[in-house]
C-alpha cells in the first residue's frame, strides 16, 4: 500500500509530442476540505485508504500540493456538440496528473475543478460543488451496476464562490480512468489535417489501451471496430438500466466506451422514453430513446476522422455492425433483466412491456425489481404489479404472455427471481437523491449523506433493509428537476 508519497506515479501520455497537450499547474484551492474519500477507488492503485486522514490529504487531493512525480497537463480535443463541430475544446478545467499502476491495470488520475488551462476559453476552470457531487456519486454507481465508468477517489469542496446562474461554492474531483481520450481528440487533427498526429493518436491509443491489434496489418480497422463494440455494449447498458447521459458531444465520449463527464445525466424514473435530463437540450438531440442512434453518429464522426489512416470503405465496414451488437446487447440485457433466455424471439414482449410502462407512467425500476417476484402459478394476479398500471386490462394482457413464456423457458419462481435480483438493481442515484445529499452539504456541511449513498449504490442489486427509503419514487417536489449545463 503506498502513502502519497510513494505512489509511483508516471505521466504516459506526455510521451506524445507537445501537440497533444499543454503543460498546466492546479490553481491553489483556497481552505480545501476532503469532503469525501472512496476507499474502493483507492484499493485500485493500491493507495492506503487511511491516507485520507491526514491533515494534508485534501490538499494532495485537489492539486493544492503535487503527487510526487506529477507531471500535470490539459489535454487538447475538439468535438461535435449538439451536432456542430468546434475545432476546439480541450481540457478546460481537468488536468491529467499521471498514472498509477494497479493490480488489474494502470490508472490515469485526473482532477476535474483544479483551475483554468490555456483551453479554457474565458471560462474559469472551476466546477461547483453541486455538479462534483453527482459526478462523484454517478460514477461510483454505474461502477456498481456493472456499467463501464470513469471512477471518482475523492471530493473536495472550498468556500471559494463560483459564479453561474447563481454564486455557487467550488469543489474538485480526482477522477480515475484508464484513459481519458475522447473521439474528439481525433478529431481535433483530422481538421486541422494533421495526419501524423491522428496516427501517433492511434499508435500510443492501441499500445496502451488495444495491444491486441498491435501486429495487425490492419490495426487501425481493428482499433475502430473494438471503439464501436464497445460503445455498442454502452449504449445498450445504458437503454437496459435506464440512464440518460444528457450531453452526448463527441467530446464526452470516451474512446474506452466509458462512460464519461457526468453533467445533466438522469436516471428514469417512470418509463418516459422522449425523456430530456437536460434544460439545455430544447431539440431533444440527446433525449433517452435517442441515445443508440447517437452512439452511431458519433461513432461516424470518429471513423472519419480516422480516414487518413484507412480507406472509407474500411472505416464504413467497421462501423457496420453497430445496430447489430447494440440490438443483441441490449436484448441480450433485457432478457436477463426478465428472467428469460437471450432469445430475439422476446422482442415483442419486451416493445410491449415498454409500451405499457410509458403509457401508465409506471416506474421503470421499481417495475423491473418487483417483477423478480412475479408468480407463474395461475391463480396469482400479481398485485404488487398489476397495482403499479392505471389500465390493468393491459397489465393482465401482457403478464398473460409473460408468464406463457416463464413456463416454458425458464427456471421456477425461486430461481428466476434470484437471479432477477442480480440485473435488476433496487437501488439509483435518482435526482432527488443527488439532491439531497447537495442540500446537506452544500447547506449544513454534512457529508453523512453522501457516505450512505456511496455505500447503498456500490451494492445497488443487494437489499439494504434500514435504507428502504432510498429505493422510493421520487416525492412530488423532485417529479421536474432538470438539470441544467452550467456545472
Ligand atoms: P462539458 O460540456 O462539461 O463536457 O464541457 C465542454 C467543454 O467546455 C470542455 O472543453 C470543458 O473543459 C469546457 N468547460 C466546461 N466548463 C468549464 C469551466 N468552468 N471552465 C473552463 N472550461 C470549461
Ligand atoms: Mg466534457
Amino acid at each position: 500500500m503506498f502513502e502519497f508519497e510513494s505512489l509511483p506515479l508516471a505521466n504516459r501520455f506526455i510521451s506524445l509530442s507537445g501537440e497533444f497537450y499543454e503543460n498546466t499547474l492546479p490553481t491553489p484551492l483556497p481552505q480545501p476540505r476532503l469532503l469525501h474519500f472512496n476507499r474502493s477507488a483507492a484499493e485500485l492503485i493500491q493507495l492506503d485508504p487511511d491516507q485520507a486522514a491526514r491533515a494534508d490529504a485534501a490538499d494532495y487531493l485537489c492539486g493544492n500540493r503535487l503527487l510526487p512525480g506529477s507531471q500535470p497537463v490539459a489535454a487538447l480535443y475538439a468535438g461535435h456538440q449538439f451536432g456542430y463541430f468546434v475545432p476546439q475544446l480541450g481540457d478546460g478545467r481537468a488536468l491529467l496528473l499521471g498514472d498509477a499502476p494497479g493490480a488489474d491495470g494502470i490508472w490515469e488520475l485526473q482532477l476535474k475543478g483544479a483551475g483554468p488551462t490555456p483551453f479554457s476559453r474565458g471560462s474559469d476552470g472551476r466546477a461547483v460543488l453541486r455538479s462534483s457531487i453527482r459526478e462523484y456519486l454517478c460514477s461510483e454507481a454505474m461502477h456498481g451496476l456493472g456499467i463501464p465508468t470513469t471512477r471518482a477517489l475523492s471530493l473536495v469542496g472550498s468556500p471559494l464562490p463560483v459564479y453561474r446562474e447563481t454564486a455557487e461554492s467550488a469543489a474538485v474531483v480526482l477522477r480515475m480512468a484508464p484513459s481519458f481520450i475522447r473521439f474528439g481528440s481525433f478529431e481535433v487533427f483530422f481538421y486541422r489535417g494533421q495526419a501524423d498526429e491522428i496516427r501517433a493518436l492511434a499508435d500510443f491509443v492501441i499500445a496502451h489501451h488495444y495491444p491486441q491489434f498491435a501486429d495487425s496489418s490492419d490495426k487501425y480497422a481493428r482499433f475502430l471496430g473494438a471503439v464501436v463494440v464497445a460503445t455498442a455494449k454502452l449504449m445498450a447498458q445504458w437503454q437496459a438500466v435506464g440512464f440518460s447521459h444528457g450531453v452526448m458531444n463527441t467530446d464526452n465520449m470516451s474512446i474506452l466506451g466509458l462512460t464519461l463527464d457526468y453533467g445533466p445525466f438522469g436516471f428514469l424514473d417512470r418509463y418516459d422514453p422522449g425523456f430530456v435530463c437536460n434544460h439545455s437540450d430544447e431539440m431533444g438531440r440527446y433525449a433517452f430513446d435517442q441515445q443508440p442512434d447517437i452512439g452511431a453518429w458519433n461513432l461516424t464522426r470518429l471513423a472519419q476522422a480516422l480516414t487518413p489512416l484507412m480507406s472509407v470503405e474500411a472505416a464504413r465496414a467497421e462501423i457496420a455492425p453497430y445496430p447489430s451488437v447494440f440490438a443483441s446487447s441490449y436484448i441480450d440485457l433485457m432478457c436477463a433483466k426478465l428472467g428469460l433466455p437471450a432469445d430475439k424471439d422476446a422482442v415483442a414482449l419486451i416493445t410491449q412491456l415498454l409500451d405499457i410502462l410509458a403509457k401508465n407512467r409506471v416506474d421503470y425500476t421499481i417495475f423491473m425489481r418487483k417483477l423478480c417476484d412475479f408468480g407463474t402459478d395461475a391463480q396469482n394476479l400479481n398485485a404488487p404489479l398489476r397495482d403499479l398500471f392505471v389500465d390493468r386490462a393491459a397489465f393482465d394482457a401482457w403478464a398473460a404472455l409473460y408468464r406463457a413464456r416463464l413456463l416454458a423457458h425458464a427456471a421456477d419462481d425461486a430461481t428466476r427471481a434470484e437471479r432477477m435480483r442480480r440485473v435488476n438493481p433496487k437501488y439509483l442515484l435518482r435526482n432527488y437523491l443527488a439532491e439531497k445529499a447537495i442540500a446537506a452539504a452544500r447547506d449544513h456541511g454534512d457529508t453523512s449523506e453522501i457516505e450512505r449513498l456511496m455505500q447503498v449504490l456500490h451494492s445497488p442489486y443487494d437489499e439494504h433493509p434500514d435504507m428502504e427509503s432510498y429505493a422510493a419514487p421520487p416525492p412530488d417536489w423532485a417529479q421536474h428537476i432538470s438539470v441544467s449545463c452550467s456545472s
